[in-house]
């Protein structure tokens, strides 16, 4: 199952991957992304693209 994977030392907490995920996977506090709803994603790689901190990479498991 494809899996996000968050840099929390890298995340800058902008909050563009939550919003450009189609399928709710991330969600975001203060401080970091994190993912709430793994199940979800179906590794089309946004969030990856889209992150301006180079933080999330999607591993295959
Ligand atoms: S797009 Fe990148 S830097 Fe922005 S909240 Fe998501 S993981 Fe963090
Ligand atoms: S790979 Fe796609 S579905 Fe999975 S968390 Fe990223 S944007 Fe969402």
């Amino acid at each position: 199952m494809p899996r996000p994977k968050i840099d929390a030392d890298e995340c800058s907490a902008c909050g563009i991957c939550v919003d450009n995920c189609p399928n709710g996977v991330l969600d975001l506090n203060d401080e970091v992304a994190f993912i709430t709803n793994e199940e979800a994603c179906d590794a089309c790689g946004t969030c990856a693209e889209e992150c301006p901190m180079e933080a999330i990479e999607i591993e295959d498991e």
